[in-house]
Parts: structure tokens; sequence; C-alpha cells
């Protein structure tokens, strides 16, 4: 860790031109925030926060509402792992289309673009591609202890379905919590899940291609065929080459989101991994992604 750390900030030690300029301004969160209170002023949108992370960082819900009343909603869910920088951008952008054309909605929409702030607020000051910029954060980025540095918790290992203790180090890269649902940003979420109906829930990462159905903890295949086809329907919209697949085809994810939203609280829920980068912003799958979403919510759907 104290190479990575003298690595990143080596240029700026040596006065040269800092190389990590562009990926800094990627990671704006006072800039999200603007964007995000332009929409208030955008008829039948709501702005609220869920609640703050550790570091008193707001997680911000949009609630874009149809102009006929809906007994569906669906919840956009912004990447938990902040180093992906475009799982975060696209719901982002999707909430600013669809404020826009709230006029085609025939559900609610709640879009969380950005569910680990104090990640993404990390990744402007130490925007190094290390597993451990995945996580939220115990400590601010002024802490340079190389064994706290890195504390936090994979909020996507924290919740509480088949949840497993991946390490006793809050380092490790995959730490998954002291217990599960243990973080102010699982916490928060889960509380507003309770109080709000939901019919469906998308989740942002990347990368892959794929669109991923629970299970993540098992290798059991799924055995409901409205999710698979879902998946499979979403995938074919997309295009662009990305197929559906069960969530533990790749590797095991105990703990991981889509699992705890359908197998714990009974939503249909999905993952979709964004590019085949990990960081893209070329954005090329958006207009795509925007097509599958507009789609899904504005035109008359079995899945309702
Ligand atoms: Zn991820």
């Amino acid at each position: 860790m104290r190479k990575i750390l003298f690595f990143a900030f080596l240029p700026t030690l040596l006065g040269w031109a800092d190389p990590y300029t562009h990926l800094r301004q990627l990671f704006d969160f006072e800039a999200y925030e603007k964007r995000i209170h332009a929409l208030t002023n955008l008829p039948a949108v709501r702005v609220f926060s869920l609640g703050t992370s550790r570091g008193g960082r707001n997680l911000w819900m949009i609630e874009i509402s149809p102009p006929t009343p809906s007994h569906h909603a669906i919840l956009l869910l912004g990447s938990a792992h902040p180093i992906e920088w475009h799982a975060q951008e696209i719901p982002l952008r999707l909430a600013e289309y669809l404020a826009h054309h709230r006029e085609k909605l025939r559900v609610f929409c709640y879009i969380l673009p950005i569910f680990n702030p104090d990640g993404f607020a990390y990744m402007r000051v130490i925007p190094v591609f290390y597993a451990s910029n995945r996580k939220n954060r115990y400590y601010p980025p002024t802490e340079k202890r190389p064994s706290i540095y890195t504390a936090g918790v994979d909020l996507n290992r924290n919740f509480g379905y088949h949840w497993q203790k991946t390490s006793h180090d809050p380092s490790y890269p995959y730490y998954s919590g002291e217990r599960p649902m243990s973080e102010p940003e699982t916490i928060a979420l889960e509380k507003f899940v309770s109080q709000t109906p939901l019919s469906l829930v998308i989740s942002f990462h990347s990368p892959g291609k794929t669109v991923q159905y629970p299970w993540g903890y098992t290798l059991t295949p799924q055995t409901n065929q409205k999710l698979i086809h879902l998946a499979k329907w979403m995938a074919k919209t997309i295009g662009n080459g990305y197929k559906a697949l069960q969530d533990s085809a790749n590797y095991l994810k105990p703990g991981c989101e889509i699992d705890w939203f359908y197998g714990e609280k009974g939503i249909l829920a999905l993952r979709i991994e964004v590019s085949k980068k990990l960081i893209d912003t070329s954005l090329e799958d958006y207009t795509a992604i925007q097509t599958m979403i507009e789609s899904l919510v504005c035109t008359p759907q079995p899945w309702w």
C-alpha cells in the first residue's frame, strides 16, 4: 500500500503535471450534487436523502412520478463500487433523461446513482486502480497509516441474505463487514426498501456486458422463469453483445445486493455489468441501455 500511495502522489511531489487529472475530474461529488439538485426544478421530480454515509455524505435518491398513478415502481441502483465510474454515471444520466420525459412514464422511478459516496470522494484524492477502491471507507483520505488506510467494507458483500464473513481484517479488499447490513449505506437502503413497495430493482456495476440474475451466493440454478426471461429480454434489448447469466456463473458473491432484494425482500432484482472496461469514459453502451430502460418503464411490459 505504501508503494501505491507513493506513486499516486509522486508527480505532485516532483512538481510534474498530474497524470490523474482526468480521473480526478470524473470523481467530483460536489458536481454530482449540483446535477442532482438541478432536477428539483422539474415537475414530478423529488430529490431526497436516504441518510448519510459514515463520512457524512448524503445518499441522494431521485423520485420521478408518472403522469397517472401506478402500482409499480422500479429502483435503479448505482454501483456499490465507486471505482466503476460509469456504473454511477449511467444511472445519473438515466435520471436526467427520465426526469425530462416523465410524461412517458408508466411506473414510479427511483434512482440512487451514488450508493457509496465516501468511496467516490476517495477516488478523487487517490485515483488508483486498487481493489480497496471498491469499498466504503472508515477513515478520510488524509489518513496515511498503511495498516488502516484501506479499512472499509465492500458494500456489495454486506447485504443480509446468505451473508458470509470474508475476513476479520477490515483492510481486506473484499471485507464483508463485522455483520450483515452493518454499514450506514446498507442500513439506509434497507429502511427505504421497507417503506417503498418496489416491483423491480436494476443494479449497475462493471465490467462484463452481462445481465445477471440471482443467485450469486450459490451455484444452485435459479428456478424463477420470470426472472430469467426478464434478464434475457434486457440483454437482447440492449444488444451490443450483452448476455444473460446467473450471477454465480463467474464467481460466488455471498452478501450481494440482488440476492438480498430477491431472496430477502421478494423483489425481482437484476444486475447489469456494463461495458467491457472497468472505467469506460466513452459510455458507448449508454444509448442502448437508455433504450432498454425506456422500453421497460414507458411501454406496456409483461413484467409489470
Ligand atoms: Zn462492482
